[in-house]
């Protein structure tokens, strides 16, 4: 209870002037009026002599102690004895002293009874906190001030606590992240500067008062099915969310939620400190653009170490087309009458042909266009039976032969199409040109296998007969722009370990017991 409320009822009780045997309060019934009023001045006596809090009376020109109850050498160090006769104007603190100054007039000539909190010097030399209730004491008779009555009570824990308070307010004010507080019904109590600010509140708007304004309506719904429930069960939840910003705008923030609970686990409020990741997600964004770039360079690479191989390959069949058609002329140029048998055959072959040189150019355009990946559920079967058909001419020019060992009946995982072409082809390309040998030489052997591990995922594994891994660097192989080739850029595998995390697996590489290098890399199931 504070100490005004506690004593104000006192002081209202104690006479405004001392007793006197000769000014019964109650002319009527003097001598009954002179009993009571003694035997209450002797209550309050008492009662003053015992109380823990300082009862002291001033005079009312320089506010020199009169009385002073024991409790001042509990709460100011000094006896009864020292104090009586010093002024309280020299124990104010100087940055006081003009408050008091101030306030003592309204003591002392307004309402008869005041209370404020100050600092006082104590004997020791250092200033204590005192809420001090005053009541001014007057003579009945001609109302001239008599002298003051004032009840001091220690407030250095209460001013304490009250100036923590405030420095922690002054803290979650200025703090740069976002805080809201909330009532268990999650009515929004309390929004602090960077909340308001970045939620576009003006100072004089109306305040949204329920935390579903503040949301977006995918985030209220995660927030009501995930964050509430666990911020009630353990006490915390974090998570990422979307918040509302001027004229509907999206902010992401990283979010935590706290329920704050009295005895009982009953939750009291809520507290909720949200960090804007607007910045964070548009540099995140910037560097997948990036990095889709430096992906989209290296296919190109990849297609123009090809190329060479690939032209081989187209004019193959062109050289067939032209061949048949060639041929037809060749048979029909002097007949009038064609019969369809005889041309049914030639053309067939030559639509065939010219189909086949159409896949192999698409395929190449397929791969070096520039576009979002996709997660689609594939089968590594096909895509691994239409890389090493496309990679064949590649191997043929290397004197290496591919082995498709993938099996048809596997589990069909999920991923992107183009980023699985672009690490296969990668691994690939550098299983052929690792396992290079000259024509007179027997064929190394590249294989392709693929398994499935306890922790259901796909392993692939591309395994070659080559020069195995370079010596001393075995997983330097993974760092960006490391080389062994004379014109290689040291990109390919960096960027092919980049994809795999990136579609949920890992991608490592190893030597062979018999020789040659394998590098394996893990791809989780389609469901
Ligand atoms: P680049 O092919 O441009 O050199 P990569 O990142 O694809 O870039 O490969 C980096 C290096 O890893 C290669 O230069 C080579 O030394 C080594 N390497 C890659 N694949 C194999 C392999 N199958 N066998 C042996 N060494 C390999």
């Amino acid at each position: 209870m504070l100490l005004s409320q506690q004593w104000e009822y006192i002081l209202m009780a104690m006479p405004t002037s001392p007793p006197s045997p000769t000014s019964p309060s109650n002319p009527r019934d003097g001598m009954t009026a002179l009993t009571d009023d003694a035997e209450r001045n002797r209550l309050l006596a008492e009662m003053a002599e015992q109380s823990t809090d300082m009862i002291s009376r001033h005079t009312p020109e320089d506010w020199r102690f009169i009385y002073v109850s024991p409790a001042v050498t509990h709460l100011l160090g000094y006896t009864v004895e020292e104090i009586v006769g010093m002024s309280a104007h020299d124990l104010y603190h100087p940055d006081d002293v003009e408050d008091f100054a101030h306030r003592a007039s309204s003591v002392s000539y307004e309402k008869g009874l005041y209370t404020h909190t100050y600092r006082f010097r104590c004997k020791d030399g250092h200033y204590t906190w005192l809420e001090s209730t005053s009541r001014s004491i007057r003579d009945p008779d001609t109302g001239e001030l008599r002298e003051m009555l004032v009840v001091s009570r220690d407030a250095s824990r209460r001013i304490g606590a009250e100036q923590a308070n405030r420095r922690l307010a002054r803290v979650l004010e200025s703090s740069s992240d976002l805080v809201v507080f909330l009532s268990p019904d999650l009515t929004i109590t309390l929004l602090n500067e960077s909340a308001r600010r970045l939620l576009s509140i003006s100072q004089h708007a109306k305040e949204p008062c329920v935390l579903a304004e503040l949301l977006t309506a995918d985030s209220y719904a995660q927030f009501s099915e995930d964050g509430l429930p666990s911020a009630v069960s353990s006490g915390c939840w974090t998570g990422e969310l979307e918040m509302v910003g001027s004229e509907g705008s999206m902010i992401p923030v990283a979010l935590e939620l706290l329920a704050h609970s009295v005895l009982h686990g009953q939750v009291e409020y809520f507290s909720l400190v949200a960090r804007d990741l607007s910045e964070a997600k548009a540099a995140e964004t910037k560097l997948k653009q990036y990095q889709a770039e430096i992906d989209h360079a290296t296919r190109l690479i990849t297609m123009g170490e090809l190329a060479s191989s690939l032209a081989h390959e187209l004019n193959q069949p062109l050289t067939a087309i032209v061949n048949y058609v060639r041929g037809i002329q060749r048979r029909f140029k002097d007949s009038d009458i064609v019969s369809w048998d005889e041309l049914q055959l030639p053309l067939d072959k030559t639509a065939a042909t010219a189909l086949r040189a159409g896949e192999i150019i698409h395929r190449m355009i397929d791969f070096t266009r520039k576009r979002e990946p996709a997660r689609e559920r594939l089968s590594l079967y096909d895509v691994v039976h239409d890389l090493i058909e496309f990679c064949g001419p590649n191997a043929e020019r290397h004197n290496v032969q591919l082995d498709d060992r993938v099996d048809s009946s596997l589990p069909e995982v999920l991923a992107d199409r183009i980023q699985l072409e672009q690490v296969l082809l990668n691994l690939l390309v550098n299983a052929i040109e690792a396992s290079e040998q000259s024509a007179e030489c027997t064929a190394l052997m590249v294989t392709v296998e693929a398994s499935l591990t306890p922790d259901c995922m796909l392993l692939i594994r591309v395994r070659d007969q080559g020069v195995g891994l370079p010596t001393g660097h075995p997983q330097q192989v993974f760092e960006r722009f490391f080389t062994t080739k004379a014109k290689g850029l040291g990109m390919g595998l960096a960027i092919s370990r980049s994809l795999v995390e990136t579609l949920g697996g890992e991608l490592w590489a190893e030597n062979n017991p018999d020789g040659g290098a394998s590098f394996l890399f893990s791809l989780p199931l389609a469901e």
